[in-house]
């Protein structure tokens, strides 16, 4: 059976300080309350300027991250196909992997639209992200006009097809497909079930022709559009839809708790708990929560003494290279 995955897009949205006190929230619901059980994965993606501070504060500041929180997956929103070069504004693959992040979300809609971005483009960044062991989210979806025209699965079969192109087989297990219409993105209404359950098996039948029936199985395809923890239930419950891409309602950490601890708790009990509300935060939690962060000391010195390691190892190199050179 396919792992399934909770994916939190939190496209331009929180600082520094509101994403560390949303991860400590989410540790102290952790902790406290559940822990996510093996049966999902659980991934945020929070704006690039966090993401550091997202990688620092799980899995460097040991003082508060613990248990499930530690296997968190932490995404970038989009990232270049090249490892470097004269890109103005934009971050490659290599920086985010350099920095701890293997993974990254493509071609997501509000990406296509805002940067024209190609499915040729789109297809280079999925095989940079690939080739390097890191999972690369690839979004493809319909508009509302296509939908009307019966045109939807010939231009999602598209953009699989062009966006998978030279991805070899071997590295399909770094790979999840997010199906979300154009129509139900940060909207209100989510796409029934069984239309999004016809959609992921007609991707499943593209991926088995153009790799085979054992690797289009392994392939995750989960959907996104309008999900929140109202109505997330239906979508759990399906074994054809692998997870949930969820934006607007990941903001607010004790929806994303629900949803990412519901699903896991429905997989490990067969469903009878679904929609259950598993937290919900005493006013005197809240408080505590929302206090100014003290500045976390211990965290703090740990990254300036890695940061002083990584600049005494390039001190080093360069020593050395000068060396060679003097003694040649
Ligand atoms: C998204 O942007 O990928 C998304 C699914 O957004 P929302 O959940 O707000 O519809």
């Amino acid at each position: 059976m396919r792992k399934k995955i909770i994916i939190g897009n939190w496209k331009m949205n929180k600082n520094r300080k509101e994403t560390i006190n949303y991860l400590m929230t989410l540790n102290h619901m952790l902790n406290k309350n559940h822990l996510l059980s093996d049966n999902v994965d659980v991934c945020l993606a929070p704006s690039t300027l966090c993401l550091i501070a997202t990688n620092t504060y799980i899995n460097r500041g040991g003082l508060f991250a613990k248990n499930s929180l530690r296997s968190l997956i932490i995404a970038a929103q989009d990232c270049d196909s090249e490892i470097a070069g004269s890109e103005t504004g934009s971050i490659s693959f290599m920086q985010l992997h350099d920095e701890g992040i293997n993974a990254c979300i493509v071609g997501h809609f509000e990406t296509r639209r805002n940067h024209h971005l190609t499915d040729e483009q789109i297809n280079k960044k999925v095989i940079s992200l690939t080739n390097n062991n890191m999972l690369a989210i690839l979004c493809v979806g319909d508009t509302l006009e296509q939908k009307t025209e019966n045109l939807s699965k010939q231009y999602v079969l598209e953009q699989i097809e062009k966006g998978l192109k030279g991805v070899i087989i071997d590295n399909l297990d770094k790979l999840v497909i997010a199906y979300e219409p154009i129509y139900a993105i940060g909207a209100s209404n989510p796409v029934e079930v069984l239309d999004i359950e016809d959609m992921i098996k007609t991707i499943r039948n593209k991926l088995a022709e153009l790799y085979n029936q054992n690797a289009a199985n392994s392939i995750r395809i989960i959907y996104g559009g309008s999900i929140n923890s109202a109505n997330y239930i239906e979508y759990a419950k399906s074994d054809e839809i692998d997870g949930l891409l969820i934006g607007k309602s990941s903001l607010d950490v004790t929806s994303f708790y629900d949803i990412s601890y519901g699903v896991s708790q429905a997989l490990a009990t067969k469903y009878p708990t679904l929609g259950n509300k598993y937290y919900t935060l005493k006013q005197k939690e809240i408080e505590a929560i929302s206090k100014p962060i003290p500045e976390p000391k211990k965290e703090k010195q740990e990254v300036e003494s890695i940061i002083k390691n990584d600049i005494d190892a390039i001190e080093q190199t360069k020593e050395s290279a000068i060396d060679a050179e003097e003694n040649k």
